[in-house]
């Protein structure tokens, strides 16, 4: 798969962390490619770590950190999705922590985890290194749908979406300081990462997609953590829908006047880079406009 590789460590930087509300941690991703904006959030007597970083060496730190944080408080893991950034140092919080995840986020990872194991030590020296030694760990508690994990005195309400960025997205929302962690459904400053690679993974949902930013915009947060890039406002949810529904709108067009999809991608990517010339990973574009075409009507 054509991506360029890394020439950096992709670092969980502990250092980073900053008080989001009472007792609510975000170690931002600094903007590091590989590295996803990452939660710890506490309560009376127990502490949720939202993330593991890529591969174990990230998840020590980040355990290292949040043991010292959670003061002997009992520690919970939980991830956005199964994709490597996110979800693959899990292994390191066993014993530790309950790691608990929506039932079709773990099916994603026994199913697509090896795969996306191979491919991403494909993506560079550092990445490779950082994922030496990664062991898919099953989760400790799967729920169905929905999950309210009570960590004395703040309630965590843990949510699948559906079928959107991967089939098993799950986001995190803490009502009493409006705090709404998304993983990758949302992206600040950046294009939505469509991993849209036919024929080995076509699980992204662009039109799913849709739908989910309209249920979270209902949510009404106060702060948006999205997977990758500052923590934001909750105007970033819109940004995303109206993008999502450009790309849709403007890949159907020409659809329905038949153009190959090739030329599709060209005119709409150059259309989405005029409309926000400031956001980065324009390669994601044409994946979202090939996504669009295999959900065409
Ligand atoms: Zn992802």
């Amino acid at each position: 798969m054509d991506f360029a590789p890394l020439t950096h460590d992709p670092v969980v930087d502990v250092n980073r962390a900053e008080e989001l509300d009472r007792d609510l941690v975000v170690i931002p991703d600094g903007g590091v490619g590989l590295v996803p904006n990452v939660g710890v959030i506490g309560g009376s007597h127990s502490v949720l770590v939202v993330e593991t970083g890529l591969g174990p060496r990230n998840a020590e730190r980040l355990l290292t950190f949040a043991t010292e944080y959670a003061r002997g408080r009992r520690l919970y893991l939980t991830t956005t999705h199964f994709h490597p950034e996110h979800a693959f140092g899990a292994q390191v919080f066993a014993g530790a922590a309950t790691y608990l995840v929506n039932r079709a986020q773990a099916e994603d990872l026994a199913g697509r985890g090896p795969g996306y194991l191979e491919m991403f030590r494909g993506l560079g020296a550092p990445v490779a290194r950082a994922l030496d030694g990664v062991e898919l760990v099953a989760p400790d508690v799967v729920y169905a749908e929905h999950h309210d994990l009570d960590l004395g005195g703040r309630v965590v309400r843990l949510r699948a979406t559906g079928r959107a960025h991967s089939r098993g997205d799950q986001v995190v929302l803490v009502p009493d300081a409006g705090v709404l962690f998304t993983g990758d459904l949302v992206e600040a400053g950046q294009f939505s990462i469509f991993p849209w690679f036919p024929p080995h993974d076509v699980d992204v949902s662009g039109l799913g997609w849709i739908e989910v930013m309209h249920r979270l915009i209902a949510t009404d947060p106060r702060v948006v953590v999205p997977g990758h890039g500052a923590v934001a406002g909750p105007g970033v949810l819109a940004d995303v829908r109206d993008y999502l529904e450009l790309l849709l709108d403007e890949t159907w067009a020409r659809r329905d006047s038949a153009m190959s999809e090739e030329t599709i991608a060209a005119e709409v990517e150059a259309l989405m880079v005029q409309r926000h010339p400031e956001w980065t990973g324009r390669d994601w574009i044409s994946r979202g406009v090939g996504c669009f075409c295999a959900e065409h009507g």
